[in-house]
């Protein structure tokens, strides 16, 4: 077992040491298997670079043999299950992953390594979200259609798609599985499930955890290795019905040439933001700054939604400038298992993608108003940057228009409504936008003006498993959560009857 060193006064659950005491094998049809090949991968603490775990390695026939369970699955048992049954089996689902709360949320610490208040959000996050799905099954419903031709009845259903391939990014690894798992499995479809390699341990927690909530062996499958093989291998299998992705703008492109390439498998995908944050001089200023400090940095701005373009009415610019450079300051950094505000980057390259992106800023002549520098001391063996701000007035920039995926946030001031919503729709992408202001009318005309799939009126980040989620643009196809990702998770059936 890899050894672990943790910080003073913390010690793990009993339950956390023995799920990291194998190597991880894979999960399929009810059981750990190895891979064919024998290959593993470890996963790393991004605290301090130790290895956590090794991890298996799945090649194209590991994830063959695990598309069979789950075809296996879909047609002998899942989708003749009765749909009252699949909504106990999902509420049992969330009851064991609540019940296992700390040993889940103090692995995803470890692998991903946010602070652990942060990471017992996310399992709670998960278990209402299988939850809200749990409700859905008995509920799926088609409809008769009014059709012109005499002596015709027709009636719609829908129908699951098979076994539908999920591919998740290591930002929120158990949410973004739950997002996904719970809407598939409540449609009634089987699923091949990979976790990004850089967090695979609460994903692989799941597996378990379904079979002791009575899910029949091979409904939920885990395959763990990187995009190369492992996720090529399932975007292009010929028996996987649809591939759910959330990940970067330039792996969701790929995803969908294998798509086609394939056998023209169905894809949603949620993928990458630079989401605008407006901040109008006729705001409510704490409301607005309260909410700046997280919009810009949680999860050490790892997060598709944040803010990281903020724009700032030019007679309030300084006073915001001001207050969120003395909040960002006062952060508190470190290994998450002692409770930080934030934690490390996940990963050396993502920090040094981040260290590059930050000097791409000072040298197109943008102004480093803190941060900028990796941090020394003792936290030099983990990959930890703390938060950077950046002013500007110029949106040519790299630092203004592409994902860094850190702690680094960009402020421009701006003058008048017609600058501000042209500023925030100058971006590829549509995920979110927010804006600030105490005039109604102008709230609500910059919602319907602005090219975004979540708008936030006079708030931030707000999610709920009913409200739908995804992108414009370059961010994305699809919509997740709520009725929406019923849509995703079937299709629709017409049968005509003759009478
Ligand atoms: P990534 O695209 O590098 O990887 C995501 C997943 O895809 C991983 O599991 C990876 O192994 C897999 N993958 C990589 N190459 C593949 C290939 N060729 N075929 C199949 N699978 C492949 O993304 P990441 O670095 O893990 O996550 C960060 C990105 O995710 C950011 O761009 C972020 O904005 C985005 N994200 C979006 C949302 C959203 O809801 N829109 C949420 C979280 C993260």
């Amino acid at each position: 077992m890899a050894s672990i060193t943790l910080p003073p006064g913390t010690q793990l659950e009993a339950g956390t040491l023995q799920f990291l005491s194998d190597t991880r094998l894979l999960w399929i049809d009810g059981d750990w298997i190895a891979p064919k090949s024998g290959k593993t991968f470890p996963t790393i603490n991004p605290a301090n670079a130790q290895i956590l775990a090794e991890i298996s390695l799945a090649e194209a026939a590991d994830v063959d043999q695990a598309v069979q369970a789950a075809r296996k699955a879909y047609e002998t048992t899942w989708r003749r299950m009765l749909p009252a049954k699949r909504s106990t089996l999902l509420w049992k689902l969330a009851d064991l992953i609540e019940a296992n709360e700390q040993v889940l949320a103090e692995l995803e610490t470890l692998d991903n390594g946010k602070p652990l208040a942060q990471a017992r959000a996310d399992v709670k996050g998960a278990v209402k979200h299988f939850r809200y799905y749990a409700g859905w099954p008995t509920k799926i419903e088609g409809s008769t259609i009014p059709v012109s031709a005499p002596n015709k009845l027709v009636y719609t259903k829908r129908e699951p798609l098979g076994v539908v391939g999920l591919i998740t990014p290591w930002n929120f690894p158990l949410a973004m599985a739950a997002w996904k798992l719970a809407p598939a499995l409540a449609c009634g479809n089987t699923v091949v499930l990979k976790p990004a390699e850089q967090t695979p341990l609460t994903t692989l927690m799941l597996g378990p955890l379904a079979k002791q909530a009575g899910f029949p062996d091979g409904v939920v499958n885990i395959v763990t290795g990187p995009g190369q093989p492992t996720g090529e291998a399932m975007t292009l299998h010929p028996d996987i019905d649809k591939i759910g992705f959330t990940g970067s703008t330039q792996v969701g492109k790929k995803i969908m040439e294998a798509a086609a390439q394939s056998n023209l498998k169905k894809v949603s995908l949620e993928l990458g933001g630079k989401s605008p944050n407006v901040i109008f001089a006729d705001a409510s200023l704490d409301a607005a700054l309260a909410s700046l400090t997280w919009s810009s940095f949680y999860n050490t701005g790892q997060e598709c939604t944040l803010g990281s373009r903020v724009y700032v009415e030019a007679p309030v610019y300084d006073q915001v400038i001001t207050a969120l450079r003395k909040s960002a300051a006062g952060l508190r950094i470190g290994n998450g298992l002692s409770n930080p505000d934030l934690g490390p980057l996940i990963s050396e390259v993502q920090m040094q993608r981040v260290l590059g992106y930050i000097d791409a800023g000072k040298s197109q002549g943008a102004r480093v108003l803190i941060g900028g520098e990796r941090l020394q001391g003792e936290l030099s063996s983990g990959y930890f940057i703390p938060p950077t701000i950046f002013a500007h007035n110029d949106d040519a920039l790299r630092i203004v228009q592409e994902e860094i995926f850190g702690p680094v946030v960009v402020l421009a001031p701006f003058d008048g409504y017609e600058s501000a919503i042209s500023r925030a729709n100058n971006s590829i992408y549509g995920l979110a936008a927010a804006v600030w202001t105490q005039d109604i009318k102008k709230a609500h005309r910059f919602a319907e003006d602005v090219k975004a799939g979540v708008v936030w009126l006079n708030g931030y980040d707000l999610f709920d498993a009913a409200a739908p989620f995804g992108g414009y643009k370059q961010s994305g196809i699809g919509r997740e959560m709520g009725k929406s990702a019923i849509e995703l998770y079937t299709q629709e059936k017409a049968v005509w009857v003759s009478l």
